[in-house]
């Protein structure tokens, strides 16, 4: 049976593992210092008695991914493929701006959704990854450079892993540990709906991004496999009941695809969706796919689409596509690729 990660136990399970272990309650404290601010990645280097160092590195592991691969795209974006120690694939994409790093993580190697538009989702499941596996891919970008934002977008959909999810930006807003504002975390889903109320009820540290895709059943019934079991009025109730509740507004991400969701019939159902709401949309074209039926608009329809969506006062921003060169793109994450 391999050892746990340290990096997967909360503060207060840590420091409850060394009082029944007969050290002092601080000691949590200060290895979740070493562990998260100075970034160790052995027990060693830490200022800790001979025997504790033992007792840790007895019980659990510091260290879960080997890094297999790095890539960096011509826009200065970087891709990491490491494997996990029971040999899975999971991804990390860094993505500077002139303010920013972004670090868009994984929290499952492959995913169960099957969106049609991405390329993990052609994978399947492996597993999903513990806390400690999530927060490794950070600090690992953390060495290299100076991480501003977290998003929870990279493979797999993080409300089916939603236990190691909140323990990870619990652990990135905590002072001892990255000391990051909620609003620096967002965490991203498919619409994988009771989850949404827990995301709430659990009052993790972050904010909600909902992949919209489409605006309405018929398109995303057939880009999104779970639309067929919380459609899309359980979504919006979801979404109205979040931003209710928790006073945040929501990000819905659209994908601009060519003759489904750029048409003007399209740009209807969504500002029928929009309008109404506290919610703001960041539009991006589709990225290269290996599925023929699904291409991205040209250059002239996607400026009608986005005029027609303005026209009506609704808040929409189109992202540039970062990392197209390296398969580090938005639904282009997959071991297949690289
Ligand atoms: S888009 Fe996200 S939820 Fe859908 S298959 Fe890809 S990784 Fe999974």
């Amino acid at each position: 049976m391999p050892l746990q990660d340290i990096k997967s136990l909360s503060r207060e399970e840590l420091r409850k593992f060394l009082c029944d272990n007969g050290h002092k309650p601080y000691r949590a404290e200060q290895i979740y210092v070493w562990l998260f601010k100075l970034m160790m990645q052995t027990y060693e280097g830490m200022n800790v008695p001979a025997e504790l160092c033992r007792l840790l590195e007895q019980n659990f592991r510091i260290k879960s991914l080997r890094e297999e691969l790095k890539m960096e795209s011509l826009d200065g974006t970087v891709k990491w493929l490491y494997k996990t120690a029971d040999d899975l694939p999971v991804e990390t994409v860094m993505i500077p701006t002139e303010t920013r790093a972004s670090v868009c993580v994984s929290t499952q190697s492959g995913c169960a959704m099957g969106c049609a538009f991405c390329r993990t989702g052609r994978m399947g499941l492996n597993r999903s990854l513990e806390a400690g596996e999530i927060l490794e891919q950070i600090i690992n970008v953390c060495r290299d450079f100076k991480v501003t934002n977290v998003i929870f977008m990279g493979m797999g959909e993080p409300l089916m892993n939603l236990e190691a999810v909140h323990r990870a930006c619990v652990c990135l807003h905590d002072q001892k540990a990255f000391s990051m504002g909620k609003g620096r975390l967002t965490v991203s889903t498919s619409g994988v709906v009771p989850k949404i109320a827990e995301l709430l009820e659990r009052n993790t540290p972050c904010q909600l991004a909902v992949s919209l895709v489409a605006a309405d059943n018929e398109t995303r019934d057939a880009l999104m496999p779970i639309n067929k079991t919380w459609n899309l009025t359980e979504l919006l109730k979801a979404i109205d009941n979040y931003m209710e509740k928790s006073g945040e507004w929501v990000t819905l991400e659209y994908i601009l695809i060519k003759d489904k969701t750029c048409t003007n019939k399209a740009a209807e159902n969504l500002i029928r969706i929009v309008k109404p709401r506290r919610c703001k949309v960041n539009a991006i074209v589709l990225n290269s796919n290996e599925n023929p039926e699904l291409q991205a608009p040209s250059e002239q329809e996607v400026n009608e689409f986005l005029e027609l969506v303005r026209a009506k006062q609704v808040q929409i921003n189109i992202r540039n596509p970062r990392g197209r060169d390296i398969f580090a793109a938005c639904g282009q994450l997959a071991r297949a690729v690289v």
